[in-house]
């Protein structure tokens, strides 16, 4: 039986700064991870301006930075293998978007977090349930660590273990699930030498594809398909996908033969957004993808539950736990969020438009 002020749950980007935030605070804290590798779930990488400012301003980004990352140079367009429109960073900005690897992000939060007494990290811990005390407020949560069970008691609750929250679900949250006609295959191949670090989008004969260079010399791919269609084009070859990708971009030839050599090279993200008009409900808060999953377009995901991260953090201070009112806080986020998601559909919406048919 542990105890602790607030118990989060999810050792993601918004669990993992929000621990840190409120440990160098004096709150209590524990952070609860399913995995004993906290960067083993497959999550969005690119930071763009607003994730770097939140990272900036908490001292962390010079940190990240010293791990290694990658600034985009440009973004570009390209139907059938030519490019026809280019997309240069503003003087000011230098860049279009950092790619930062996520074992190199959270190991410096959770290394920072560390260095607080306040802070407790359990990683191999998969929450299973919550638990209330006899006046019907939740009271803590009950995990598995080991073949074992657990329970841990807490003033507050934070959910921030992702798209699938299994703290939603246990505190009988709703949340709407909005599809968008597509899903996502990755793959991940190493760039040739000389690859500019840029983000590429593509049309080839009706399928469309961003490329997006990596850190560490790598070439993210992702492939839209039609939402569901997986199962079925799993049953063809997967050799028509990659002669269409060496088809616009020859250069890649080699990698793409040696490192896409089956479907299992490829992950599936099945691409939906969620909508949860309630992140509190008695001691118990939602934050980043437990409450407003988003689809990869635009690379909102991983920026919001940072920013999530930061907003709730000024919002709670040690001695205040017991009766915390975090209305307002989470108002401001839940606007801010709600635009972002509007924002999406008509990105998606407009994608096609960005092409131009060429002679
Ligand atoms: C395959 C994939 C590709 C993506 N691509 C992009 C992209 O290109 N751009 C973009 O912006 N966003 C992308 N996203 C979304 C982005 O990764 C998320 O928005 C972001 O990671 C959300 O951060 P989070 O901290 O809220 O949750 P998460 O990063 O999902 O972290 C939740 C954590 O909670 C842990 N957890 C879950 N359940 C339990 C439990 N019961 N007990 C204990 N721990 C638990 C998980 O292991 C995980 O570590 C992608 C997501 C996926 C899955």
């Amino acid at each position: 039986m542990i105890n602790t002020d607030i118990c989060i749950v999810g050792a993601g980007p918004g669990g993992a700064l929000l621990s840190l935030l409120l440990a160098k605070k004096g709150v209590t804290v524990t952070l609860l991870e399913q995995h004993h590798d906290i960067a083993k779930e497959f999550r969005g990488e690119h930071l763009n301006e607003e994730g770097e400012k939140v990272l900036k301003k908490h001292g962390l980004y010079s940190k990240i930075e010293k791990l290694g990352l990658l600034k985009m140079e440009v973004i570009e367009y390209w139907e059938n293998g030519k490019l026809f429109k280019t997309v240069q960073p503003e003087k000011k900005d230098g860049h279009l978007g950092i790619h930062v690897p996520q074992a190199h992000l959270l190991s410096v939060l959770i290394d920072e977090a560390k260095k607080y007494p306040s802070f407790t990290l359990m990683t191999n811990t998969k929450v299973i349930d919550l638990i209330k005390d006899k006046h019907g407020h939740f009271s803590g949560i009950k995990a598995r660590r080991k073949g074992k069970e657990l329970t841990i008691t807490s003033s507050f609750i934070i959910g921030a273990d992702g798209r699938y929250s299994t703290i939603r679900k246990k505190a009988g949250i709703e949340t709407t699930v909005v599809k968008h006609g597509y899903d996502l295959l990755w793959a991940r191949i190493p760039s040739p030498k000389n690859w500019k670090p840029s983000i590429k989008m593509a049309q080839i004969d009706g399928y469309q594809l961003s490329l997006f260079t990596q850190a560490k010399g790598f070439i993210q791919i992702g492939w839209n398909i039609n939402e569901g269609s997986f199962s079925e084009i799993r049953k063809q070859s997967f050799e028509v996908f990659i002669e269409k990708l060496i088809q616009a971009f020859p250069d890649l030839e080699e990698n793409v033969r040696k490192h896409i050599t089956s479907w299992n090279d490829f992950v599936l993200l099945d691409v939906h957004s969620n909508r949860t008009n309630q992140w509190i409900k008695d001691n118990i808060l939602l934050i980043g993808d437990a409450c407003h999953t988003m689809t990869p377009t635009g690379a909102f995901g991983l920026n919001s539950s940072l920013k999530d991260a930061d907003a709730l953090a000024q919002c709670i201070e040690p001695g205040t736990i017991k009766d915390l009112d975090l209305n307002n806080c989470v108002q401001q986020r839940k606007k801010e969020v709600q635009k972002l998601q509007e924002l999406q559909i008509e990105k998606e919406k407009n994608f096609v438009t960005q092409f131009v048919i060429l002679d």
